[in-house]
């Protein structure tokens, strides 16, 4: 495996943000948010952890997600205190350079 160094490294999430409290409106474009029901990643030990039908806020306009502190911390635990429901397959596409 190629990994860079950061691709080890545990805890980091992926195009989530926590939210701040009382926070209704996107920080990133100012839009709208809605409650809905999303997919949480994050490379653990040079793993892709997949959590599903996590409750998020998600921009209507942009998609950005935001994750309450509790819901972070919850997933968190369960990541750490929990054996998977189940493993899936997952598609893996790698961006390849322009050949000049
Ligand atoms: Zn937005």
């Amino acid at each position: 495996m190629g990994a860079r160094p950061e691709d080890e490294e545990d805890g980091e999430v992926i195009g989530v943000r926590e939210r701040g409290a009382g926070a209704e409106t996107c920080s990133v474009c100012g839009a709208g948010l809605e409650e809905r029901r999303i997919i949480y990643t994050q490379m653990r030990t040079g793993k892709l952890h997949v959590f599903a039908d996590v409750p998020a806020l998600v921009c209507v306009q942009c998609g950005e997600e935001y994750l309450s502190p509790e819901t972070v911390d919850a997933v968190q635990k369960a990541f750490t205190e929990r054996e998977a429901t189940e493993t899936i397959e997952v598609p893996l596409y790698r961006f390849e350079r322009a050949r000049a």
